[in-house]
């Protein structure tokens, strides 16, 4: 799978004179103080526009700061420091066994959520943007209706509007919403308490993440997935390195197997599943996390008061400017298509914001990183070697499993890979992946690689620094070059 990149071509080719500003009215409106939201007000602000951020929360951060990405790193660190005790006495270091404080662990985790969120905050204050709180609604392409978190109502005209109102989990058909022991990630990352036993509907980004997490924290973990493998999309060879792992410290990884249907009970979630030739099964668990994607927050925003178009899946169609079709009107982050992914989302914020402040950018990026931080992590970008070969791309590819690494043998991991997909005929590097701990970290030099067009001759000619794992990288290249 190659990381789907905006379409360039312009939806709207003339753009209309810009007309007064009547009193009251915003330059630029930003509704949404997300990662995309946040990042698009700041920079437009550095560029001189007059900027109101429209958000219900005290602070900007969005789904990403306060339920999303953020806490679920901090959770995915206490269960890093919990295995690492735990599996240290295979190198001659023993600890007692882990306790989990789970209040602690809860007030930490938040602190982070609060640290980050204030910072944003200060940073509203500081650049002088106008933060209303609350939330937004189009009456028409040049005016919204406001409802602030008193429920009071009020119109804002303004001249340009960027869009960033994020996106939400998906929930099983049937099922109207969560509940106490059915949650969604926003209720996983609350962390109010660590269940028996959890069944987790869904084997991508958010299942295995926060399944791994509950795992350390001691649930017995099982997970449901209804394709035939975890974390569709991404190349087999990966993912076999995480399954290896996830085998050990899940209870159980149901492939091919669908939820028929959950029971809220007294004590537990009653469910019916059904496995891949047909048959059923029910079974008990103390909670079930829904983990089956997420869906664009495009409704109640009175996109059909604007010429706005919204595709069959939810999100606003732009053109590689971040406008919709209503010239004035930008859409960025998650509304605006996959990848659903914060750094995606300060990409496209960086463009909306200069276009809207008269610059010219275009959101074009050669690849877009895809990281989950599972334990390994699992990385890649660019072009995949299963859509290579889909496609019957004349390509090379070079894998190094790290056990030939000296620095993966002196961290006691050496469960990685390192993956080069290379132009036959040019040289030049068309998708990296790596497998194992860091690979979000290390997967940075593989999209500068690609972004800067390089050959597997420029990452074998890098001095990278010894011992690292960043060394994986141009011994893989060098893996390219032998007779
Ligand atoms: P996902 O698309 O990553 O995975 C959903 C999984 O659920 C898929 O494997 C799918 O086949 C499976 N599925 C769908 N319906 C099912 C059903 N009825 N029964 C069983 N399995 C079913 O979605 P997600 O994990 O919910 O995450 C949503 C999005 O959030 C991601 O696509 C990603 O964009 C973003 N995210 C990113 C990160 C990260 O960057 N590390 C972390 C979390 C979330």
């Amino acid at each position: 799978m190659e990381a789907p990149v905006a379409s360039p071509a312009p939806i709207v080719q003339k753009l209309p004179p810009k007309k007064e500003l009547p009193e009251g009215a915003a330059e630029l409106v930003v509704i949404g103080a997300g990662p995309g939201g946040y990042a698009a007000a700041f920079k437009a602000a550095e560029l001189g526009l007059k900027v109101a951020l429209i958000d219900p929360q005290v602070n900007p951060g969005g789904v990403c700061l306060y339920r999303g990405c953020i806490p679920s790193k901090a959770l995915l660190h206490v269960a890093k420091l919990v295995n690492e005790a735990r599996e240290a006495a295979d190198i001659g270091v023993s600890f007692a066994a882990p306790k989990i404080d789970l209040d602690r662990v809860r007030d930490w985790k938040n602190e982070v959520i609060e640290k980050l969120t204030g910072g944003l905050g200060g940073k509203v204050a500081k650049m002088k943007l106008t933060h209303i709180r609350g939330t937004a609604r189009f009456i028409d392409a040049n005016t919204l209706k406001v409802t602030n978190v008193d429920c009071e109502e009020s119109e804002l005209p303004f001249r340009q509007a960027i869009i960033a109102t994020g996106s939400r989990p998906f929930l099983l058909p049937g099922l109207a919403q969560t509940s106490a022991r059915i949650i969604d990630s926003t209720g996983a990352l609350e962390l109010e308490d660590v269940p028996d036993s959890l069944l987790v509907v869904g084997g991508g980004y958010i299942g295995l993440e926060l399944g791994s997490a509950y795992a350390a924290l001691g649930s017995k973990v099982s997970v449901v997935e209804m394709t035939d493998g975890l974390l569709p999309g991404c190349d087999r060879d990966l993912v076999s390195l995480l399954k290896r792992r996830l085998d050990k410290s899940f209870a159980e990884i149901l492939l091919k197997t669908k939820v028929l249907e959950l029971k809220e009970q007294k004590n537990g979630v009653a469910v019916t599943l059904e496995d891949r030739k047909g048959e059923q099964t029910k079974r008990e668990f103390a909670k079930v996390l829904i983990a089956i994607g997420r869906r664009p927050n495009t409704e109640n925003l009175g996109l059909e008061n604007t010429a706005i178009r919204v595709t069959q899946k939810g999100f606003v169609e732009v053109d590689g400017q971040q406008r919709t079709a209503e010239p004035n009107i930008f859409a960025i982050g998650d509304i605006a298509g996959e990848p659903m992914l914060a750094h995606k989302a300060y990409g496209e914020a960086h463009v909306a914001a200069e276009v809207a402040a008269g610059r010219k950018a275009v959101f074009d990026p050669r690849a877009i990183p895809a990281v989950v931080f599972t334990d390994p992590e699992i990385a890649w970008c660019g072009l995949t070697e299963t859509a290579a070969r889909e496609q019957k791309l004349k390509v090379k590819t070079a894998k190094m499993p790290w056990r030939g690494n000296g620095r993966t043998l002196t961290l006691g991991r050496d469960d990685g890979m390192t993956k080069l997909i290379v132009d036959e005929e040019s040289d030049r590097v068309l998708g990296v992946a790596v497998a194992g701990p860091g690979a979000g970290e290390l997967i940075a030099e593989g999209v500068l690689a690609l972004e800067m067009a390089a050959l597997s001759e420029d990452l074998r000619k890098t001095i990278h620094p010894h011992p690292t794992l960043s060394e994986t990288l141009y011994e893989t290249a060098e893996m390219l070059f032998k007779p």
